[in-house]
């Protein structure tokens, strides 16, 4: 049973009529579907689900990792009940969500980025809306952070340089690596496992912001927020 997760080969694919890969009805009356060509990326990795339709049908995915797949259920009540393996279904994410997504993503793998240069090691990543942030763990549990003011002095750091890299329009690029790990680059700068999506440049970025850097139980925490630039 193949599906094809297009999400992760293109963040702007929002919509593809496709086959009904499985569907089954749950022990308590929810119906799952599976399509052969998801466009629907599911919760993780730090990054919310998309939001999306099968139909008229308002639809949730998650990964069914049992089976290596992901699967839709109904947002509210059912309406994916019928449907058979082999039916083609037209399937859509919101689009300004998505691209909001993929902007967040983008701009936490850049403020990652940041953070290194700073001397910080990646110890977690939220990418939600409304609450983006990237946690670090300092060399010597943020010592040289204790004064707000030497906070104050390396949010600004990290703004000069992301500010820089979004004027650069770093590519964003995708390979596989000897494992075939999915690998995300910002050009030659960064480099990181993830299977999330992301824009094309760091140049569809617009209103990236950090809004601060506060030390909490060790951590380093970057907060931030980010956009997707109009399209061309
Ligand atoms: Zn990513």
């Amino acid at each position: 049973m193949v599906q094809y997760n297009e999400y992760l080969a293109d963040t702007y694919l929002t919509e593809v009529a496709t086959p009904v890969l499985a569907a089954e009805r749950s022990d308590d009356g929810d119906t799952w579907v599976a399509v052969r060509r998801n466009i629907f990326h599911p919760q993780g990795g730090g990054q919310p689900a998309d939001r999306g339709r099968l139909g008229e049908c308002e639809v949730v995915p998650f990964r069914d990792s049992a089976r290596g797949l992901v699967m839709v259920r109904a947002r509210q009540e059912d309406g994916l009940e019928g449907l058979a393996e082999g039916d083609i279904v037209h399937t859509s994410v919101d689009a300004g969500l998505r691209l909001l997504h993929a902007a967040l993503h983008t701009a936490g793998h850049l403020v990652e980025a940041a953070g290194r240069t700073e001397g910080w090691a990646l110890a977690g990543s939220i990418h939600f809306p409304g609450q983006a942030r990237i946690e670090f763990t300092p060399p010597e549990a943020g010592a040289d952070l204790a004064d707000a003011e030497d906070r104050d002095k390396a949010a600004d750091r990290l703004r000069a340089f992301v500010a820089a890299m979004v004027a650069d329009d770093l590519p964003v690029t995708v390979d596989h690596d000897a494992e075939g790990l999915r690998i995300v680059r910002l050009g030659d700068l960064h480099a990181a496992p993830c299977g999330g999506t992301h824009v094309r440049s760091l140049g569809d970025l617009t209103e990236v912001t950090i809004s601060g850097v506060k030390v909490k139980k060790g951590r380093v925490r970057v907060s931030y927020a980010a956009a997707h630039g109009p399209l061309a």
